[in-house]
């Protein structure tokens, strides 16, 4: 009887699994397979975060495989090599899986792909991963989009996605298993332990996916267009690791949305959020056709920008959310500790490091990568572009956040600096979001000195924001 292997990578689900509901229709023996493989993209290889997920996650699929009598095999070294040792040991005839669309895993599957053919094995490959793959939308002329709205109109005018597929009921038997090895020898697991806020924040794994999505469908969409700018307030749905990862389909996320936009109260909440799915998409056709951005501004005039070398210790104080500006620093703890950060806090925390700071993007692009549970090539190097103004549909440069308009704008009574930074819990709401404007004698009543018991801003936001639009009129062609 035909026996295939189930190679998973970021699609650690077993609903709307494109691969495996191919192998387990068309083979009689399926074998789901997980090879660790870190220096098959070693500039991108998942960050410290990510490790402490996938552990999780890999345990969690292990567990739902066994209730339905199968397993998962895990593996370390290169791909190409264990799956073939993989197909000899179990006499499989093929390998199924579901496609990646980042540039070094587009380079090793098409090799795996062309190597396994030429043995004269199957190798079939699958989208589970996307609603719309990357080469499936183009301009008139036939160029990838560079803009936002375009694109996704060309999106929501051809065909919908195809309706997510339920899990498969069994798994078939399979009469002899591979050897595999244990899963804490894959070594994931952070040796210091400073992920236990990681634990507190989230549960990873398929079921806590679609519980998360259930339970924001009930009480976060009719809502969602009018609380998701606020960080203090429940009001997105912090589905992104569950997307990142795979365990949740965005094919299912997408059609739950849509039913439920049809409920009365719904209807804005409803599209918003379906947009915001958009914008997943929209960054990976961006990744797929500019294949360098992770690395290289998208707007070549960037290229020459001056940004500033660390005058000392700056940068090291953006990550430690020390900066003396409390929406940032609240931003950087929580990242810290919960490893995410509240998308209008993001977007906040990076400006204020390539504008104010005028330190290079790639920099805050790198922390997150090593901080964010959601770290995602596509997804990270749009929000990192997007906020230096040199990427697809960027903000324009002159467009500078004033984070303490923002904070007050968006945590209003100063809750979620509260939450994360304890130095300012107790200053009146009109000097939470700007504590070195607190005249001296209302400081001494409260006991609190600003320079003592919480940084003076690292920079003048007044003058950083000149020195930065200055900065950004001498690049070319301006
Ligand atoms: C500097 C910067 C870096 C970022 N890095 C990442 C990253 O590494 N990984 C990541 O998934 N997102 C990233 N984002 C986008 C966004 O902040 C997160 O997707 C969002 O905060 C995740 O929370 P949520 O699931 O509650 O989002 P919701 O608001 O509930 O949105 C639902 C889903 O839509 C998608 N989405 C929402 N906004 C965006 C966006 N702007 N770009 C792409 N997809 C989006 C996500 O998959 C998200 O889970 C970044 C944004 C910025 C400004």
């Amino acid at each position: 009887m035909k026996k295939v292997i189930w190679w998973l990578r970021r699609d650690l689900r077993l609903h709307d699994n494109p691969a495996l509901r191919a192998a387990v229709d068309r083979a009689g023996e399926v074998i789901p397979v997980f090879i660790w493989a870190p220096d098959e993209d070693a500039e991108w290889g998942p960050g410290g975060a990510q490790h402490w997920w996938l552990h999780q996650s890999l345990k969690a699929l292990d567990q739902s495989l066994r209730r339905l009598d199968s397993r998962l095999v895990l593996r370390k070294g290169g791909s190409l090599t264990e799956l073939r040792s993989l197909l000899q040991e179990t006499r499989a005839t093929g390998v199924f899986w579901n496609r990646l669309y980042e540039p070094a895993a587009i380079k090793r599957d098409t090799e795996i792909r062309e190597a396994l053919r030429a043995d004269g094995h199957q190798a079939e490959s699958f989208n589970a991963g996307l609603l719309y793959e990357p080469w499936t939308q183009a301009t008139l002329k036939g160029d990838p989009y560079r803009v936002f709205t375009p694109f996704w109109k060309s999106c929501l005018k051809g065909p919908e996605p195809a309706a997510p597929e339920a899990a498969p009921q069994a798994m078939p038997t399979v009469s002899s298993w591979p050897d595999g090895i244990e899963l804490d020898a894959l070594d994931l697991m952070p040796r210091r332990d400073w992920y236990r806020g990681l634990g507190e924040a989230w549960t990873p794994g398929e079921a806590a996916g679609l519980a998360r999505l259930e339970q924001f469908l009930d009480d976060g969409l009719a809502h969602y267009d009018e609380k998701r700018d606020y960080p203090a307030v429940d009001g997105v749905s912090r589905l992104s690791p569950y997307l990142h990862f795979g365990e949740l389909s965005p094919r299912t996320a997408w059609q739950a949305a849509s039913a439920r936009r049809a409920d009365s109260g719904c209807e804005r909440g409803g599209e918003a959020f379906v947009r915001e799915l958009g914008w997943r998409e929209f960054a990976h056709h961006v990744l797929f056709h500019f294949p360098q951005t992770p690395t290289r501004p998208m707007d070549q005039r960037f290229e020459v920008f001056p940004w500033r070398d660390d005058p000392g210790g700056w940068l090291g104080a953006w990550q430690r959310g020390h900066t003396g500006i409390p929406i940032v620093d609240a931003g950087m703890r929580q990242l810290w500790q919960t490893g995410w950060m509240h998308n209008r806090v993001r977007m906040i925390v990076a400006s204020f490091l390539v504008k104010n700071l005028r330190l290079d993007w790639r920099h805050g692009a790198r922390w997150f990568w090593d901080t964010l549970v959601d770290a995602d090539l596509a997804s990270n190097t749009m929000g990192w572009q997007w906020s230096a103004g040199s990427g697809a549909d960027a903000a324009p440069y002159f467009r500078i956040f004033n984070p303490v308009l923002q904070g007050e704008k968006f945590d209003p009574d100063g809750g979620y600096v509260r939450a994360y930074v304890p130095e300012v819990r107790k200053l009146p709401p009109r000097f939470v979001h700007k504590p070195w404007a607190m005249p001296a004698a209302e400081q001494a009543k409260l006991g609190f000195e600003i320079g003592v018991a919480y940084p003076e801003p690292l920079v003048d936001l007044k003058t950083s924001r000149e020195e930065a639009l200055a900065a950004f009129k001498a690049l070319p062609g301006r």
